[in-house]
């Protein structure tokens, strides 16, 4: 039996994890509407991930060149390779402009145009025409530190409608009724070891991605899946997990990213002859391609040996082509990122680079209002009753195989917000909170307690480590039937080591080994639901990209068999069951009713 922990208990009516983005937008969009609010993070909110977004934030505003929502859904179609729910992404190209819009009456200090406008700045995959082109000025950008601007000014805003926040309390599990209701959560307050017991009608999901399960990536390291570690545990699916973006331009050797926004302004690739190699492979879109296109092509050019370099592993991006006074005044943060991590100046010299794990299009399945999928094959849209999800840790799905740049800040802000008008739809402030499960609260702090005084012999930082070479070789840019068996295997393996996992500090504040070997464990559920949904998917589609796969039409797409979504649950003992739902491919409105033509977004080849 495990030692008893006391609780101290809270009611709200939501109860939002994670203050990214996400959150943010989430809890001021409950609190704005007087529900009782809370939100607990496991870090300060402005040092969520969010606040590391460079580039921008995509929105039809048509203040550079012109645009339509219509040509920013197509091109969401195309970049998610036909994977997306169509009626998710019509619903986030509607609404994008609505919501930068909203956030500029927050305050967010966007850069301006002369006239004052929102500045707007090309980025990869986004294009004007139904992708014929040219690139389209899409991307809203608060010079190159966008995400800090939104953050700082969501996080001003909830604390104005007296959302309450709970600030360095990790989240340990889900609190699920013996008839599978999702009623509250458990948090560890880390700076005095306190146990807080949340009881809520509605709990959001906004716990970031999991970049973290790969060696190299541009995220945080906090960016460790948490919310689908809890979703895991709760018995629920996991969705599209085999889709793991890689960036083309992370810093060789830090993983640090430099934004799409650098190739935006004028920024181009070249490998060891000094080719611009970029216009070879996709001579319309060029060094603008969309992501998983340029990771590929630089990794092609590597393995034929137009790599730079000593050893010939990685590319040139240059900027030292362009006026120094744009780049002080649109990409400073990047200057000053290349100077410290790679000892650039960009104004002289090329910025080493190489695709870098960057973003989890997969996550926890949702409908476009976060309301949790308890789906399976035959209940492809059961709602989850008490549990929503939104930004990276969701799964709308507008990203479906491949989220093009500066389509995630947007979708943080618009889902987070549709979730806020869902919950003032179904929760009602006036009924009384039930009582959260002992059983379940119970079985929570067993596993806690299990952990905290795990004896075995291997400390977890030597685990993550094994975990993260195996998904960085086995689960990469290119996969084969052969890697991707080879990372079932050895992540199965690392599952059941975890059995051996040796904490050394038994204590309950600022307890940094517990809080990652909690985190190993949440990271854990996502990588192998990772590969094992890779193995099976006999295909490649967007970021999926299968070398056993690559002929046909489609270049070995193939939507007969594999236009659909894997959904992944993962027990106690590592075992992977996997199952599919079909993709919505009805939009939301009509073409009669004002939608768009769906001529327009049947599925094609995916050329840019
Ligand atoms: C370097 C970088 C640059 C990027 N640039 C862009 C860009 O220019 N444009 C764009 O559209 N996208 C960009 N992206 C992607 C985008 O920024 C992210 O997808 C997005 O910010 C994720 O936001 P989020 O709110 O879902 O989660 P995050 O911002 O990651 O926040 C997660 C929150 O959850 C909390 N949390 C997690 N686990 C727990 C737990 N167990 N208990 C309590 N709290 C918990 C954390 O404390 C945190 O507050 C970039 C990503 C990176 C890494």
């Amino acid at each position: 039996m495990a030692k008893t922990y006391e609780f101290v208990d809270h009611t709200y009516d939501v109860v939002v994890i994670g203050a990214g983005g996400a959150g943010l937008r989430a809890t001021l969009g409950m609190a704005e509407q007087g529900l009782r609010t809370a939100c607990i993070t496991k870090v300060f909110p402005t040092r969520s991930h969010t606040v590391a977004a460079q580039g921008g934030i995509a929105a039809s505003l048509t203040n550079m060149t012109p645009d339509c929502w219509e040509w920013h859904m197509y091109d969401t179609v195309k970049g998610s390779d036909w994977l997306g729910d169509t009626d998710a992404m019509e619903y986030l190209a509607r609404e994008a402009p609505k919501a930068v819009y909203e956030l500029e009456h927050y305050g967010v200090p966007f850069s301006r145009t002369e006239e004052g406008k929102i500045y707007q700045r090309p980025f990869g995959g986004h294009m004007q025409n139904y992708g014929e082109g040219p690139p389209v000025q899409r991307t809203c950008a608060a010079a190159d530190r966008t995400g800090h601007a939104i953050l700082h000014t969501l996080y001003g805003q909830s604390l104005r409608h007296n959302a309450e926040f709970y600030i360095e309390y990790f989240a340990l599990d889900l609190i699920m009724s013996d008839d599978g209701v999702c009623q509250g959560v458990i948090a560890w307050n880390l700076d005095d070891g306190t146990m807080h017991r949340f009881a809520a009608k509605m709990v959001v999901l906004a716990t970031g991605g999991y970049g973290r399960a790969y060696f190299s990536a541009t995220s945080a390291h906090t960016c460790t899946g948490d919310g689908g570690g809890m979703v895991a545990r709760a018995g629920l699916p996991l969705q599209d997990m085999e889709f793991v973006q890689f960036h083309p331009t992370g810093i060789y050797g830090s993983g640090c990213l430099i934004t799409e926004g650098a190739r935006g302004e004028g920024g181009y690739l070249v490998n060891s002859e000094g080719e611009r190699f970029m216009e070879r492979y996709a001579p319309s879109a060029k060094d603008l391609a969309s992501r998983d296109v340029v990771s590929r092509c630089m990794t092609m050019e590597i393995r034929e040996n137009r790599g730079v370099g000593k050893k010939g592993d990685h590319i040139f991006l240059h900027l030292d082509h362009l006026d120094p006074a744009l780049l002080a005044e649109r990409l400073p943060g990047i200057s000053e990122s290349a100077r410290i991590f790679a000892g650039v100046d960009v104004t002289k010299d090329p910025i080493p680079v190489l695709p870098t794990v960057h973003y989890n299009m997969g996550g926890v399945p949702t409908n476009y209002w976060g309301e949790v999928l308890n789906a399976d094959g035959k209940n492809p849209d059961r709602i989850q009753e008490g549990l929503m999800a939104v930004g990276e840790a969701g799964c709308a799905s507008v990203h479906g195989a491949n989220r093009l740049g500066s389509n995630s800040l947007i979708d943080l802000v618009v889902f987070g917000r549709a979730a806020a008008i869902k919950a003032g739809e179904v929760v009602d402030p006036k009924e009384a909170t039930p009582a959260p499960s002992e059983a379940s609260c119970e079985k929570i702090m067993d596993r806690f307690d299990t952990l905290r005084n795990a004896s075995g012999s291997i400390p977890t930082a030597k685990l993550r480590d094994k975990m993260q070479h195996a998904m960085q070789e086995d689960a990469a840019v290119f996969r084969t039937q052969e890697s991707l068996e080879a990372g079932c295997q050895r992540l199965s393996a690392i599952w059941g080591e975890m059995k051996d996992l040796k904490v050394s500090d038994r204590s309950l504040i600022w307890n940094s080994d517990l809080v990652e070997t909690l985190e190993l464990e949440n990271l854990m559920a996502n990588a192998i639901t990772t590969v094992y949904g890779a193995e099976a998917r006999k295909e490649s589609r967007g970021a999926h990209a299968r070398e056993d796969y690559k002929d046909g039409p489609f270049s070995g797409r193939d939507d007969e068999n594999w236009r659909k979504h894997t959904l992944a649950w993962v027990n106690e003992a590592g075992d992977v069951k996997l199952d599919y739902r079909p993709v919505v491919t009805d939009p939301l409105t009509t073409f009669e009713e004002g939608g768009i033509d769906p001529k327009k977004i049947a599925p094609k080849a995916r050329v840019y």
